[in-house]
Formats: structure tokens, C-alpha cells, sequence
């Protein structure tokens, strides 16, 4: 079966490999309709993932179906069309006690740390799949990146009435705004880029763009009535941006850090402690958050048509994969498909966004 295996930094290979055994206790296999392209695989492929080891085959953001499972799976069944939870966690180590298997102890991301779905089909542990019957595999495919801004702003845990500003517009910047959006408070959305902060405005419906300059803690006081706002999400990547954030935090605020840096974050102290700031942070997503996602989009209240700009096919991938980080591009969700068969329908296909 096809393979995609990314062998070192800047080196994939398409690769003719074994079909999977029949699933084990627990397990299912799924084959594989699509995989969407993240920031995570991006710094895979550029070396500069830390989590990464090679060769490693990709792919974490997938919408698969079911076509076998264990005998003692109950959740799932052949033809079921299902999300993937990619966090495969122990359940046994203190964080998985405390129902945060998100931050387990040894937690491996499929994709990342252990082989991910850029392959036709895969074993998967059962309880890792989300099934919905209305979804698309487009769908589907999004429902992680989505989950990342869903936890984000469940860290933030914004009230409608507050102020939230979401620093950087990239894919998890705009995965919290969907869900920050929903919950009435006032959204501002930072950049650096004006191109991505008119998309925030005219797609997807935040309040206010602002774009980083000099005087951007008088222009947050300006959109707060002088307060600055009350939660602060970045969704950067980047220690300059998260240091700079300990400063737009109002008094009682939570400063929110989604994105992840090896860098080194500082800030003077007094900046975080006159307005007895708390600091959090957001790793990956929770079970109940893909469940809560996939019904959002089942009832129309969030739209993924915006989502996706470019698409490959698991033949042409190799050679478009630079396209999907080049700025001129503007991508915001690559979508790789491995498959185009009848089962492949559902009523936000975003088709005609290819390019
Ligand atoms: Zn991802
Ligand atoms: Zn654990």
C-alpha cells in the first residue's frame, strides 16, 4: 500500500509497504481519506520539530473510515466515518488519573512521535475514533487543528462581555477564534501579517484586527475601553510574542500560551503580578473537545468552508509540500487526499477552494 514515510528533514519518500495485520484487542483498522498538513509536520520536514524522530510517516489531522474492527470494539463499526483523537496516551500516569490525558506523562502524537496516517490504511486503538455520519473527510480531517483552538479557549475560559485578543492569525489562531467567537466575548485578533488579519475580519467575523506595531498597547486600550483585554491567547510559536504578551494582560487577566517555543520567554514580573495575571497553557486537545466539535459542525455552527486553500493527492504531495509553507502561497489548510471514493461526500466539500 502507499506509504508516505518523511525519511530525514527535507526528504519525503513514497513508499510501497505491507498491508496492516487484522486489528488487535482494542484496535481498529480505518482506511485513510485524508490527511490535513500542519504547522507540526511543516517543522518536521524542516528539522526543526523537536518531538520529531526519523523516518516517521506523518500525518495526525486525518479523516478516515472504519473498515475492520476487534471483536470487543463497541464505539465504532465497519463504514463508520471517523475524526481521530492522534494522542495516543497510557491512562495510567497522574495526568491520565486526572482526566488529562492531553498532557500524559508519556504521551506519543501519532504522526509525531510514533507513525501517523499518511498511508491507505492503519491500526488505530478504537477509543481514538470520533465517528460522525454527517461529516465530511474534509471535515473530519479539521476537527483536530479545530480542537487545538477549542482547548485554548477552554484554558482562557472566556466570558461573554470580555475582551479576548488572539495573538497570530496562522491556523491555531484562527481554530481559537472559532471558538472564542462563540462565546460572545469580544474578539481582537494580532498580527504581523495585514493580508491574515483581513481574512480574521471578513471571514472569519472578528471583532476587531490590529496589527503589531509600536504603539499596539495603546491600540489594545483603545478596543478595551483603556482596560486591556481580559484574556490573552498567542498563538505564536514565538518566545518574543509570548514575552511581549505578559504586558496586555488587564487586571485579573489569564494569558493563554497555545503556541510551543524552544525559546526562552522573560518578562519583568511586576508587569505580570500588578494585575495578578495567571499564566496557562494549552497542549493539545481533549476527548470531549472532538466531540463537542464534530456536533458544532453538524449543526452549522462552525464553518469550515474557509478552511481549505490547497490540496495534493498522496502522489503529488511530495512535490507541493514546499507550496504549503511559502508565504506567497498563503495557505491556510493543505488537505491531502488519499482517497476519492463514492464514500467521499458531505455537504461543506470545499472543492471548489482548490488550487
Ligand atoms: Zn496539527
Ligand atoms: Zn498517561
Amino acid at each position: 500500500m502507499k506509504t508516505i514515510i518523511l525519511e530525514q528533514p527535507g526528504r519525503f519518500t513514497c513508499s510501497d509497504t505491507p498491508f496492516p495485520a487484522p486489528p488487535g484487542a482494542g484496535e481498529a483498522l480505518v482506511r485513510v481519506h485524508r490527511v490535513g498538513i500542519c504547522g507540526t509536520d511543516i517543522s518536521g520536514y524542516l528539522g526543526k520539530m523537536p518531538f520529531f524522530q526519523y523516518p516517521r510517516i506523518p500525518g495526525h489531522e486525518l479523516g478516515v473510515e472504519v473498515l475492520e474492527v476487534s471483536p470487543d470494539v463497541v464505539n465504532v463499526k465497519p463504514g463508520d466515518r471517523c475524526s481521530v483523537e492522534p494522542y495516543m496516551n497510557c491512562g495510567r500516569c497522574i495526568a491520565c488519573r486526572k482526566g488529562a490525558g492531553n498532557c500524559c506523562a508519556t504521551l506519543k502524537v501519532i504522526g509525531v512521535m510514533i507513525d501517523g496516517g499518511m498511508r491507505e490504511r492503519f491500526l488505530i486503538r478504537a477509543d481514538k475514533l470520533h465517528p460522525s455520519p454527517k461529516l465530511s473527510f474534509d471535515q473530519l480531517a479539521l476537527v483536530e487543528t479545530l480542537a487545538i483552538g477549542c482547548h485554548a479557549n477552554q484554558r482562557g475560559n472566556a466570558q461573554r462581555g470580555e475582551n479576548v485578543l488572539i495573538i497570530g492569525a496562522g491556523p491555531i489562531g484562527l481554530a481559537t477564534l472559532e471558538f472564542v467567537r462563540l462565546t460572545g466575548a469580544k474578539t481582537i485578533v494580532l498580527d504581523v501579517d495585514e493580508h491574515r488579519l483581513r481574512f480574521c475580519r471578513d471571514v472569519m467575523k472578528a471583532d476587531e484586527i490590529l496589527l503589531l506595531s509600536d504603539s499596539t498597547e495603546a491600540d489594545l486600550r483603545s478596543a478595551t475601553d483603556g482596560n486591556l483585554p481580559d484574556v490573552v491567547i498567542d498563538a505564536t510559536g514565538s518566545n518574543k510574542s509570548m514575552s511581549a504578551a505578559f504586558g496586555y494582560v488587564a487586571p485579573t487577566g489569564r494569558l493563554v500560551f497555545v503556541g510551543i517555543t524552544t525559546g526562552e520567554v522573560t518578562f519583568k514580573h511586576p508587569v505580570f503580578h500588578r494585575p495578578e495575571g495567571t499564566l496557562l497553557c494549552s497542549r493539545n486537545a481533549l476527548p470531549q473537545d472532538f466531540t463537542r466539535i464534530i456536533k458544532l459542525i453538524e449543526d452549522g455552527r462552525i464553518d469550515t468552508g474557509p478552511w481549505i486553500t490547497h490540496r495534493a493527492t498522496c502522489e503529488t504531495m511530495i512535490d507541493q509540500f514546499p507550496r504549503f509553507f511559502d508565504p506567497s502561497e498563503k495557505c491556510i489548510k493543505a488537505m491531502i487526499e488519499f482517497s476519492n471514493e463514492s464514500t467521499d461526500h458531505g455537504s461543506a466539500d470545499t472543492r471548489s477552494a482548490s488550487s
